[in-house]
């Protein structure tokens, strides 16, 4: 199949382009970022209509796969404006130009962060939309307009709403690397290399066992599976669907600084300080719906594997 993968220089894009061309796809890239040199990059920026109209005529896709979006909650309540630009707006034109090329098939990276606070856990895909922020909002908007998008035009999508995405490429090719970082795993461990002197643990007075949040860390390269298993059945014809991506565990940011001074065996400073704005207690995935209709089966669910695949990439580039 020949795809297009918007946002594909990022985290999970990334993982998502290995993934496809060791499947044998053929890939294109489309970012404002280049990606490696050997692989098919377009840079281009999906506001632009004219660009992506260019695009579609160059190249025949079977489906798109998008990434390409601003994921800072904080920013997003100081620059609201800047996410509804981004990941609103500009996925809108995407989405036009898609239906004006007559691409039918689409992979969507959506949240978690639509349920807003919980009123239960584990999280389905039932469970009420109410997000809590400008970051959660954006995802949702776009969610119903892809089904807007279907009634109107049949353009099929899946949306995946992922939990904590962690880890790296277990070949260590590939990683995280945000600028700045704010997610928990690269800002230990990076506390556990000298890159940082501590980590910030967000508040200790949380209704959970230890006091601290309780979080579901997925694995990247899981993350990059379940995509691959989406797009096989929208092919095959599925219907458009919401799915979780988590491993249905939870882990307190206590654990996860345990785990990493286990798997680093160095001491980790850890600073603590009040709550984060906006940070539920315990957002923990049921996702069922994903293993049954798309057959996915995560691989690397514990902590230790996904905390030990992230510190392999942050020993293997200390330039960064
Ligand atoms: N967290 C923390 N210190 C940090 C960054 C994050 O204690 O420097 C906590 C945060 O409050 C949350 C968990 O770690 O409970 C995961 O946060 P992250 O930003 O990695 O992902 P999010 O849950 O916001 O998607």
């Amino acid at each position: 199949m020949k795809y297009l993968v918007v946002g594909g220089a990022g985290y999970i894009g990334s993982h998502m382009v290995k993934h496809l061309l060791s499947d044998g796809h053929e890939v294109v890239v489309a970012d404002t970022v280049a990606t490696a040199p050997d692989i098919e990059w377009v840079e281009l920026d999906i506001a632009d209509a004219r660009a992506l109209d260019r695009l579609f005529a160059d190249y025949h896709f079977d489906a798109v796969f998008h990434f390409a979006s601003h994921i800072q909650v904080g920013e997003s309540v100081s620059d609201p404006g800047k996410y509804y630009q981004n990941n609103v707006a500009a996925t809108l034109t995407l989405l036009e130009a898609m239906v004006r090329a007559d691409i039918k098939h689409l992979v969507f990276s959506s949240t978690a962060a639509v349920y807003g606070d919980p009123q239960y856990v584990p999280i389905d895909e039932q469970h009420p939309k109410a997000p809590i922020n400008p970051y959660g909002r954006s995802k949702w908007m776009v969610e119903q307009i892809l089904e807007d998008f279907d009634r109107a035009y049949g353009l099929k999508s899946v949306r995946l709403r992922y939990f904590n995405a962690a880890g790296a490429d277990p070949e260590g090719l590939l990683g995280e690397c945000h600028e700045p970082e704010t997610h928990l795993i690269p800002l230990i461990l990076q506390a556990a290399s000298g890159r940082r002197a501590a980590v910030t643990v967000f508040g200790h007075d949380y209704d959970t066992p230890d006091g601290t949040c309780i979080r579901d860390y997925v694995h990247v390269a899981d993350l990059a599976s379940a995509h691959a298993l989406a797009v096989e059945y929208l092919l095959q014809g599925g219907a458009s669907a919401s799915f979780n991506l988590g491993n249905g565990l939870g882990f307190s940011v206590q654990e996860v600084i345990d785990a990493a001074r286990a798997v680093t065996g160095r001491p980790i400073q850890v600073i603590e300080t009040s709550r984060r704005e906006g940070d539920p207690a315990t957002l923990v995935a049921d996702a069922q719906r994903a293993k049954k209709v798309l057959g996915w089966q995560p691989r690397f669910a514990g902590l230790e594997e996904i905390v030990g695949h992230a510190w392999n990439w942050e020993r293997k580039y200390p330039w960064r």
